[in-house]
């Protein structure tokens, strides 16, 4: 099975269904990460729709300010969700350094709720790289994703040799400094992405579709001499050791494991 482990699929809009088709066409199980309450919601329902689908809650660190002072009213989404994301830090596209405490003290509540109920998480680090390896550190949060790094290959060494896990997506198809990256990433630490729909959109101006995670691997592979589908496999694989014997997704470990 192909793995999108960072998708926005509330923001299709009149193309979800077309969205979440190729979804089930291709079966891309992906991880529809929710920015704030108002879109965990949307993606809830949509989740509903497919078992490919596993939709998680988090605070985007661009939301982080509206929510800094109401934190504990989250505290039932983020106990129903099965896994913490989006979140992180953002210095780097946020520049009003009057929001970074906002946004580093949601930031280690959610990650203090992920260590107490053992879920993943799935981090923006842009601009904040090392302050995210920090607090993973603090926090001994061993299975995180971190998503479209970016930041500088001697930190990227550091999340490394620390354990997490990278995705790749589809700014490889442009960018040098992207291939650099993925191609120090090891082989057991690799994830794909798409940051769908916006990730393409942003970079091209076109609305990106499910698919896009295909080409992501076939360029990904091709930068380490591999063959699309061994890579497909090596993630997929990848994927299922990062949430081996988590308590929350017994299912999701059975649906990848009847893909084989
Ligand atoms: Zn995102």
């Amino acid at each position: 099975m192909l793995i999108d482990a960072h998708a926005h699929l509330d923001k299709y809009g009149d193309l979800l269904d077309d969205a979440l088709r190729q979804i089930e066409q291709e079966q891309i199980f992906t991880i529809a990460t929710a920015m704030d309450l108002s879109s965990y919601l949307p993606i809830l329902q949509i989740a509903e729709m497919s078992d490919l689908v596993l939709p998680t809650f988090g605070i985007h660190p661009k939301r982080a300010p509206e929510y800094a002072d109401h934190l504990s009213e989250l505290n039932p989404v983020i106990e129903q969700s099965r896994a913490i994301g989006e979140i992180g830090l953002d210095f780097h596209w946020v520049e009003d350094s009057s929001q970074y405490p906002a946004q580093i003290k949601v930031l280690e509540y959610l990650l203090a709720a992920a260590r107490e109920q053992k879920k993943f998480v799935n981090l923006h680090t842009k601009g904040a790289e090392q302050e995210i390896l920090k607090l993973l550190e603090r926090y001994d949060i061993k299975r995180a994703i971190i998503h479209w790094y970016s930041g500088p290959l001697d930190i990227l060494r550091e999340l490394i040799d620390f354990g997490a896990y990278f995705t790749v997506g589809v700014e490889i198809s442009f960018s040098e400094t992207i291939k650099a990256i993925a191609r120090e990433i090891p082989h057991h630490l690799l994830l794909t992405e798409t940051d769908n729909p916006g990730g393409l959109k942003w970079l091209k101006g076109a609305i990106g579709m499910p698919k896009e995670v295909e080409k992501v691997i076939e360029v990904t592979a091709g930068l380490r001499g591999v063959s699309s589908a061994a890579l497909k496999q090596t993630i997929h694989g990848n994927f299922v050791r990062l949430i081996d014997g988590d308590p929350w997704l017994s299912d999701v470990t059975a649906l990848l494991a009847s893909a084989h």
